[in-house]
């Protein structure tokens, strides 16, 4: 059984960020991560997107902010867990048991930063769609390359999916069909949209999916039933959001608001030792960005150091003093 400072669950960008400040703070850190791969919803849901509301950064691909927050954040490889996921946590003699898939670690204090736990996403409930996911069926853009110059149609009308429709407009031949008469993105990516003369289908939806190994037609029909297409099509993208479980988390003791771990200005959870930053909290005027998230995590390890070593105040830590 392995013992740390401090256990972080979760490696999201905050999980990640919070490696950073133990070790600016010098303490013993383990970072847990159930996916195989460290990044959370930047890797798993939009690799390919860029973001402009990181401080730094005018704008960075999801996948490279990533990358920059690894290579500043993990000094000692060994201190990563991926592909280990965190079952439970139990009190243990004044410290911390966490139990995994993989075995048991013991810890002084634990951030939790699991975001949004399990997210799956959404699929459209159509004959085909699990035979063809991988084969021209995806929920998520993994390689932009991949797609350029390709038949797309992007099913949904929020801002995923008019997002991609913008991204792929004039590189890829896109279609965009959605089920509903209005769309629930952002107005100017709307407008982007219209501007653009990509084909759109709405109010309808598809209703069936064909090819042989990979998907070749996607059949799409009018809702009021006054119309009915077969679009040839290399490559279906669902964007129609997805469904996300907390998972184990419900039942380690936790207090939760709304489905969040309620935290407070120390990002203290009810249970001692126990604090919690990124998407997985709340408070009031929480908003889950990665901007916000940065913050509370620095502030959660700082509350968690000062719990692991009670009486040593750890201060304020400045990077420019310590040289990493
Ligand atoms: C399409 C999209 C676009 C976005 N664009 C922006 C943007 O432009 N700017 C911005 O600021 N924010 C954006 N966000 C929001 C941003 O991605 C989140 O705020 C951020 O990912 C939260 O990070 P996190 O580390 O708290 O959680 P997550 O990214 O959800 O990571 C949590 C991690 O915890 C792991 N985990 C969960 N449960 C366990 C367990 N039991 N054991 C071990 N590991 C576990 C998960 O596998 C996951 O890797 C966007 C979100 C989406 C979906």
């Amino acid at each position: 059984m392995s013992e740390c400072d401090i256990a972080i669950i979760g490696g999201g960008p905050i999980g990640i960020w919070g490696l950073y400040h133990a070790h600016l703070r010098q303490v013993n850190a383990l970072l847990f991560d159930s996916l195989p791969e460290l990044g959370g919803q930047l890797m798993a849901m939009y690799p390919e997107k860029d973001i402009f509301d990181v401080a730094g950064f005018p704008r960075v691909l999801a996948r490279e902010l990533v990358e920059q927050l690894v290579a500043q954040s993990v000094a000692d490889p060994t201190r990563v867990r991926v592909g280990e996921k965190v079952l439970s946590l139990t009190q243990l003699d004044g410290l911390w048991q966490i139990t995994t898939t993989l075995g048991q670690h013991l810890a002084k204090s634990v951030v939790v930063a699991t975001g949004l736990g399990a997210f799956r996403p959404k699929m459209l409930g159509v004959t085909g769609e699990e035979r063809f996911e991988g084969q021209g069926v995806d929920y998520f853009v993994k390689s932009l390359d991949a797609l350029v110059g390709k038949r797309l149609v992007v099913v949904g009308g929020g801002d995923s999916a008019v997002d991609w429709v913008n991204t792929f407009s004039g590189r890829s031949e896109v279609t965009l069909v959605h089920r509903l008469e209005r769309f629930q993105a952002h107005p100017a990516s709307v407008q982007r949209l219209v501007e653009s003369g990509v084909e759109v289908l709405m109010p309808w939806e598809v209703s069936a999916l064909s090819g042989d190994d990979h998907l070749q037609t996607v059949t799409v029909r009018a809702l009021d039933g006054s119309a009915e297409r077969q679009l040839p099509c290399d490559q279906l993208l669902v964007c129609i959001g997805f469904n996300a479980d907390l998972g184990p988390l419900k039942a380690w003791g936790l207090a939760l608001s709304g489905g969040k771990v309620a935290v407070d200005r120390e990002m203290r959870t009810n249970q001692p030792g126990v604090f919690a930053a990124g998407d997985v909290v709340t408070y009031p005027g929480k908003q889950n960005l990665i901007a916000i998230g940065f913050a509370e995590i620095a502030i959660a390890i700082k509350a968690a150091t000062e719990h692991a070593f009670p009486g040593v105040k750890s201060g304020l830590a400045h990077s420019s003093s310590r040289g990493f």
